[in-house]
C-alpha cells in the first residue's frame, strides 16, 4: 500500500499507541475534577501532559486548551473573540482559500451583521500585500484569520511579513492562525510567531482522532463555545481527558523531532514526483514555493475521481477536492480561486506525505502512473 493521503489524515504511530495504554489505566482514569486521591493523580497528570505541550510549542501552559479538534480550535477562536470583543470592530479580514472550518465561521459572523472583507489570493496561494493594506486601510478590522499551510496546496502564508503589515497598520486586529497543516512539518513557535490564536490537530500528526489544541495568547480575551462545569479554566467544559491530551502530546513529541531532515527527505521525494509527472504532460498546481508535503496535481484526460480510482486499484490513497453529487460537479474552491481553469481544477488530485513516506514509494507511484495512463487513457 501506498498511502499518499497524509493532509486528511494520518496513521496512528507506536509512540501514540503505547501512550493510549498507559494512559487508560484503572490508576489514571479517575475524573480530573474528583477531591479523591485518583482524582488528584489524574488532574496531575493532565497538567503535565498540558505543561509538555505548551513547552514544545512555545507557550505557556495557560495559553493551552484541549479540545476535540482544530475544527472546534476555529469555532472557539474566532466565535469566540467576536463574542467577546463586540467593540473591537465590525469587519474580519481572511482569504477564500482557508478551510471550511473557517470560511463557516465567517459565513456565520456575517449572517449576524459582521462584514467579511475577503483578500484576493495570486496564483501562488498567497493574499496579496496590496489587499491586504487595502482591506485594512478601509478599517474597524477586529479579526484576521488566515492558514499557515494551505490543506490543499501546500501553499504557505508570509505569516511574519502579514503580521508585521497588520500591526503597523491595524495594531488592535486580533490574528487567527490554523496552524493544522504546519504542525511538525516546519518549526513553530508561539511565543515568536505573532498570533493571538491558533489551532493545531491531532490526527494529522499521527495522533487518534479527536483531539486538537486551541491556544490563545495570554490576555486576549474570548467567549467559551461550550459551557459547563468550567473544566480548563472556563475555556472549554467537559471532563478533562488525559488519553486524549496524552495522545496529543505523544504525537507531537514524535513530530517536533527532526522537522529539517525529514523535511529534506520530503523535499526530494516532492521534487522528483513534479519532474516525473510533469514529463508526463501532468500539470502542477502546488506553487513552486509551497511546502513539500503536499503535491496538488492535475491529470489531463482523468477527471479528479477517475485518477483516485485508478490509483486505488494499485492500492495507493490520495484525495480528490472535486466531488461528484448528482447533478452538479463540485471542483475545488481553492484552486478556482488562485486562478486555475476549471477544466484543470476538476481533474485535480493531492498527493500529501508524512515524514513516513519513502522515495521508493514515489518511484512505484511513477510506475503505476504509467500503467493507468497505457490502460486507461483515452488518445
Ligand atoms: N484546517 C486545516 C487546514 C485542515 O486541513 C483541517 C483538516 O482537514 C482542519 C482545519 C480541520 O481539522 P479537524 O479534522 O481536526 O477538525
Amino acid at each position: 500500500m501506498i498511502y499518499f493521503d497524509n493532509s486528511a489524515t494520518t496513521f496512528v504511530s507506536d509512540s501514540v499507541r503505547a501512550k493510549l495504554q498507559e494512559l487508560t489505566e484503572d490508576s489514571v482514569s479517575a475524573n480530573p475534577g474528583a477531591l479523591h486521591k485518583l482524582g488528584n493523580r489524574a488532574i496531575e497528570v493532565y497538567e503535565g501532559i498540558r505543561r509538555e505541550t505548551a513547552s514544545l510549542l512555545g507557550a505557556k501552559p495557560e495559553e493551552i486548551f484541549f479540545t476535540s479538534c482544530a475544527t472546534e480550535s476555529a469555532n472557539t477562536a474566532i466565535k469566540g473573540y467576536m463574542s467577546r470583543n463586540k467593540r473591537a470592530g465590525n469587519a474580519v479580514i481572511s482569504t477564500r482559500t482557508e478551510h471550511k472550518a473557517t470560511l463557516e465561521c465567517l459565513d456565520y459572523l456575517a449572517k449576524l451583521g459582521y462584514e467579511i472583507r475577503y483578500l484576493k489570493v495570486g496564483m501562488d496561494g498567497k493574499p496579496t500585500a496590496e489587499s491586504l493594506e487595502e482591506e485594512l486601510g478601509k478599517g474597524d478590522v477586529a479579526l484576521a484569520c488566515f492558514t499557515l499551510v494551505n490543506n490543499e496546496t501546500g501553499a504557505v502564508l508570509p505569516f511574519e511579513a502579514i503580521s508585521k503589515t497588520i500591526k503597523a497598520k491595524s495594531p488592535s486586529t486580533a490574528i487567527y492562525l490554523d496552524c493544522v497543516q504546519a504542525l511538525g512539518k516546519m518549526p513553530i513557535d508561539l511565543s515568536s510567531l505573532g498570533a493571538d490564536m491558533c489551532s493545531f490537530s491531532g490526527h494529522k500528526i499521527h495522533s487518534i482522532k479527536g483531539n486538537g489544541v486551541l491556544y490563545v495568547r495570554k490576555g486576549v480575551r474570548i467567549d467559551p463555545l461550550i459551557l459547563g462545569g468550567g473544566q480548563q479554566d472556563g475555556m472549554r467544559s467537559g471532563t478533562q481527558s488525559p488519553v486524549l491530551a496524552g495522545a496529543f502530546l505523544a504525537a507531537l513529541k514524535e513530530v517536533s523531532e527532526g522537522i529539517a531532515e525529514s523535511r529534506a527527505r520530503i523535499d526530494e521525494i516532492n521534487s522528483y514526483l513534479r519532474k516525473e509527472l510533469s514529463e508526463r504532460g501532468a500539470k502542477i498546481l502546488s506553487p513552486d514555493d509551497a511546502l513539500p508535503y503536499v503535491l496538488n496535481v492535475s491529470f489531463e484526460g482523468f477527471e479528479s475521481e477517475t485518477m483516485l480510482h485508478c490509483l486505488e486499484i494499485y492500492d495507493i490513497y490520495v484525495s480528490t477536492v472535486s466531488a461528484c453529487s448528482a447533478k452538479q460537479k463540485k471542483v475545488s474552491y481553492v484552486l478556482l480561486e488562485m486562478g486555475v481553469d476549471r477544466k484543470t481544477a476538476a481533474n485535480a488530485v493531492r498527493l500529501s506525505f508524512s515524514r513516513h513516506n519513502t522515495m521508493d514509494e514515489a518511484k512505484e507511484f511513477i510506475k503505476c502512473v504509467d500503467a493507468i495512463y497505457d490502460q486507461f487513457l483515452v488518445k
